[in-house]
């Protein structure tokens, strides 16, 4: 594979036409611009990355760049002021924005060494697996694992058995290049109204972290709601409960699923099985109030940002912050461990 261009966090004063390009599209997403703004973005910089220097030089100088099928009159100028060695006008202007980002949970942030939850193209993200594992290295991440969805979830392209056989390959590949850097494999397995998973079990088992999320019959009764989740946590292929409560904060709001929470997250104590702490700013799930039950049961939690597009990745400030809110300790927090304790960790109840 040809090496693409670095998507460096803090850009050069002069990006490359392709890494000005990439650097606006994470941006917009770590804004949470709606994917169509960014989809232009991300489809140029692939055009440019395709073409020959000679031919982007031509095209530079006769003005004839917007020909081409995926570049527009605003991605030819950021192409063009990136290729005369200027900072392009529309990357100045997002870069002099503040981060929505919170920052208040800075320490925490900091000691961060991975992310456990985060998509790709394969199944609802937007950017293609390598575009998302080289930017969490690029975010100063030591490893990071790929949690596409799983078969019943159809409206995300959840993945079949063969098709996450087939990832398992590609990701391989692709670990390879980008050592010593980690790219882990991993599933967002959807739980299923009996507490089942939605996966074939032996295929579970040779991934190196396994989230487990609600995606369905969110309103269950609280009883049915409480052993579809203890069932869960207690299956020994399952590392990471995902978003517990499901409910969403912004846009459309949908309330907390109802469950026993002192006996989940006991379980999860008991069965080392981590709570996660989900960044999505629509998410922020668990609340602190359930946040704070989890740490005095003796959870292990991760921090994770469920990334669907590269600029999401940006996002763990959002857990960092309600975590040191609600006084989590940074050895309780999976996310900030060396990828060796988390391998001996994931794999020890299997
Ligand atoms: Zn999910
Ligand atoms: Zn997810």
């Amino acid at each position: 594979m040809a090496p693409r261009p670095t998507r460096t966090p803090t850009p050069p004063p002069a990006p490359d036409p392709a890494a000005a390009l990439d650097r606006i599209a994470f941006l917009l997403e770590r804004d949470q611009a709606p994917t169509y703004r960014v989809k232009a973005f991300r489809t140029a910089s692939a055009v440019v990355v395709g073409l020959a220097p000679d031919d982007l030089r031509r095209r530079v100088e006769q003005r004839t760049l917007g020909e081409l099928k995926g570049i527009g009159p605003k991605t030819a100028d950021v192409v063009e002021q990136a290729y005369a060695g200027r900072v392009p006008g529309y990357l100045a202007d997002l870069e002099s924005r503040p981060s929505p980002v919170p920052t208040d949970g800075a320490a925490l942030l900091a000691a961060q060494r991975g992310d456990c939850h985060m998509h790709s193209d394969w199944s609802d993200g937007g950017s293609p697996i390598d575009a998302m594992a080289r930017t969490a290295r690029d975010l100063g991440h030591e490893w990071v694992v790929l949690t596409d969805h799983s078969p019943r979830l159809t409206v995300a392209r959840g993945l079949t058995a063969e098709r996450l056989r087939a990832q398992l390959d590609v990701v391989a590949e692709l670990a390879a290049e980008l050592a010593p850097f980690r790219l882990l494999t991993g599933i967002e397995c959807d739980i299923l109204d009996d507490g089942s998973l939605d996966q074939d079990p032996d295929l579970l088992a040779r991934l190196d972290v396994v989230v487990a999320s609600v995606h369905s019959k969110l309103r269950m009764e609280e009883p049915a709601m409480t052993r579809r989740l203890l069932a869960a946590v207690r299956n020994p292929r399952v590392n990471v409960l995902g978003h517990c409560t499901g409910r969403l904060i912004q846009g459309k709001p949908r309330p907390e699923s109802a469950f026993d929470a002192d006996a989940v997250f006991a379980a999860c104590a008991e069965s080392h099985t981590a709570v996660e702490i989900n960044c999505r700013p629509e998410r922020r799930d668990p609340p602190s109030r359930l946040l704070r039950r989890a740490l005095a049961a003796g959870v292990y939690f991760t921090i994770d940002t469920d990334a669907h597009a590269p600029g999401q990745l940006d996002w763990q400030g959002y857990g960092c912050a309600r975590a040191e809110e609600c006084d989590v300790p940074a050895d309780r927090v999976i996310t900030t461990w060396p990828v060796d304790r988390l391998l001996a960790w994931s794999s020890a109840s299997r």
